[in-house]
């Protein structure tokens, strides 16, 4: 590349006008080790208003607190105006009070975080807020693409409001997101959990917990076995031996050889990767004992876990996130894993006690093991989980088989260290091991109920684990109607948390590869989420706030009225009466 006089001109001999604003359009190639620069564009605003001395409408950047050595991109919301209406007005006028509402939460939060990141050198960026409320104003309308956040950002006028009119393009918006991944996916939302919860008036004293499986961005049909992942990288080996060959002996055209070349030796490291991956969840699947030869993998989205999905028929490459939710429907944590729900407890636990004490922790029957019943008592949480499902009308739960008389049918006796079986009989201590300790010896030969308890020879043994007492509190504390009542609110609590994020939200399928970029995208989707359950309590209190004054004006008309009609019946009355002195009751 060399400077001509009409502007930059590349090897090619194309004038490709690469000027000091950015590149300009001419030129097809490629231009190694140079970035487009495209122009930022926003919503003029400038000079609309002021002409009559109009009081400053309200704003929706951060109040106090940013540095202001940075400079960016000319947005204001509060100028923005539609014909001779100003843009609040007119939402307003339409009853669109949500863009308020995600305006103002945005404006509380921290954003030091994020402008530690940036540079006050060189052309402005788009401020961060205003990046963050495109994006988790877009998944409030359903929009998840950037190409679409980027129309959504020209195009509609409740979203303005909250981004103060910038319009960046989409590649922007994607490098915004990869840039502040980790401080969106962590601090950005414990503080906007905090603001949701305070305008919310919620608490997290009792929290729901559940998790759910997503699919991944990968479709399920391109997942290979161990033999056929080793098949496909032998060949890829022998591809790319072949093409760094050729761009070794190539004389012509030697740039696009070595291209070749690179892209053959890219595809032989991702399938090595994704070999590896396989390998280590076959080793740790076979150490439990269980049969391997059935798992497969993904090799362009190796950290997603091919697993039943919400239908229990089809098997695809997905992701499991895990939230907690409190009464009000707030997520106060939320996290993903490839393939266990329970591995995130401890950190979901953690960052709700950020938040506040927690009293109770609701979960479904995937939760009733050690690992969260450990998590429960080492942070002094009640955990109420049954151990399998409950029948209609009944309070006690049973396990999804019913193969074998469930383990919970039989009740330990401390005083005599032995389980008391269905049949009446006892089952004492036989030996113990560093993980559990076996009862058994029952009389099962001749026992009626042997079909349905035992095949083994020795008779019905039971393994007792030390978490089996908590699950024991647990039976009991179910069985009670109280404890009943309150576990039962557990799904009104965390479930429609889930039903919303896929109907409305559209998280259906993740967009995104790799764990760290799911999980940026679930933490995103929460954020919007919780947006929206502080949108539709601060609606509802205004219209409490609202019939509770038209109430007290109701009231006020009534003891009016009252006493209007009491003075003119006394004035009637002493109009009439012979004794005027009735006049003055
Ligand atoms: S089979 Fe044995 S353990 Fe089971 S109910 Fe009968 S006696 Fe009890």
């Amino acid at each position: 590349m060399k400077l001509a006089r009409t502007g930059w001109v590349c090897e090619s001999g194309c004038a490709v006008g690469l000027r000091r604003v950015g590149l300009m359009r001419g030129c097809g190639g490629v231009i190694p080790g140079k970035r487009t620069r495209r122009p930022q564009v926003g919503i003029d605003t400038s000079g609309q208003l002021g002409l009559f001395g109009e009081p400053a409408p309200p704003q929706c950047k951060p109040q106090g607190g940013v540095e202001r050595a940075l400079r960016f991109v000319e947005a204001d919301a509060s100028r923005i105006m539609l014909g001779g209406v100003r843009l609040d007005e007119h939402l307003q006028a339409m009853s669109i009070g949500w863009p308020f509402t995600v305006a103002r939460l945005l404006g509380e939060q921290d954003w030091a975080p994020f402008l530690a990141k940036l540079s006050p050198n060189g052309r402005p960026p788009y401020a961060p807020w205003a990046m963050v409320g495109l994006v988790v104003a877009g998944i409030l309308k359903g929009v998840n693409t950037l190409r679409a956040l980027e129309e959504l950002a020209r195009s509609d006028l409740a979203v303005m409001w909250v981004t103060g009119g910038i319009c960046p393009d989409h590649s922007v918006i994607g490098r915004f997101l990869l840039l502040h991944a980790e401080t969106l996916s962590d601090s950005f939302f414990a503080g906007l959990t905090a603001s949701v919860l305070k305008a919310t008036g919620s608490d997290t004293a009792m929290l729901g917990l559940d998790g759910t499986v997503i699919a991944a961005a990968v479709a399920r049909l391109g997942t290979l076995k161990a033999e056929a992942l080793a098949a496909a990288l032998a060949e890829a080996e022998a591809k790319a031996a072949e093409a760094k060959a050729a761009a070794e002996a190539s004389e012509t055209d030697r740039e696009k050889a070595e291209t070749a070349a690179a892209k053959a030796a890219a595809q032989v490291e991702k399938l090595a990767g994704a070999q590896a991956v396989l390998n280590e969840r076959i080793a740790a699947r076979t150490d439990k004992g269980k049969d391997a030869k059935g798992l497969s993998i993904h090799p362009d989205e190796p950290e997603a876990v091919v697993q039943p999905q919400k239908d229990k028929r089809t098997y695809a490459p997905s992701y499991k996130p895990v939230v907690l939710a409190n009464r009000a429907r707030v997520v106060v944590a939320g996290d993903v894993h490839p393939s266990c729900e329970t591995a995130p407890v401890e950190r979901l636990v953690e960052a709700a006690l950020a938040h506040g004490q927690v009293g109770s922790l609701l979960a479904d029957s995937g939760f009733n093991g050690a690992g969260t019943i450990e998590v429960a008592a080492k942070h002094d949480i009640e955990l109420l989980a049954p151990e399998g499902r409950t029948l209609p009308g009944e309070t006690a739960t049973y396990k999804q088989s019913d193969k074998q008389i469930p383990k919970g049918e039989f009740s330990y006796e401390a005083a005599s260290d032995s389980y008391r079986c269905p049949a009446g009989h006892s089952l004492r201590r036989l030996g113990a091991c560093s993980q559990y300790t076996v009862y058994g010896g029952a009389p099962c030969v001749a026992c009626p109920m042997r079909a349905r308890c035992t095949r083994g020879a020795e008779g019905r043994q039971i393994k007792r684990y030390p978490c089996d007492a908590a699950k024991e509190a647990m039976r009991a504390t179910l069985a009670d109607p109280a404890g009943r009542a309150r576990y039962n609110k557990r799904a009104g609590m965390v479930e429609p948390v889930f039903a919303h994020l896929k109907e409305n939200q559209g998280l259906r399928r993740f967009r995104r590869r790799g764990l760290a970029k799911v999980r940026l995208e679930l933490m995103l989707h929460l954020a919007a989420y919780n947006l929206s359950r502080a949108v539709v309590a601060l609606a509802r209190a205004s219209g409490a706030l609202f019939g509770g004054l038209l109430a007290a004006a109701l009231r006020c008309l009534a003891a009016a009225r009252s006493a209007l009609r009491t003075h003119l019946r006394r004035i009637l009355t002493a109009l009439v009466s012979p004794n005027p002195g009735a006049a003055h009751v």
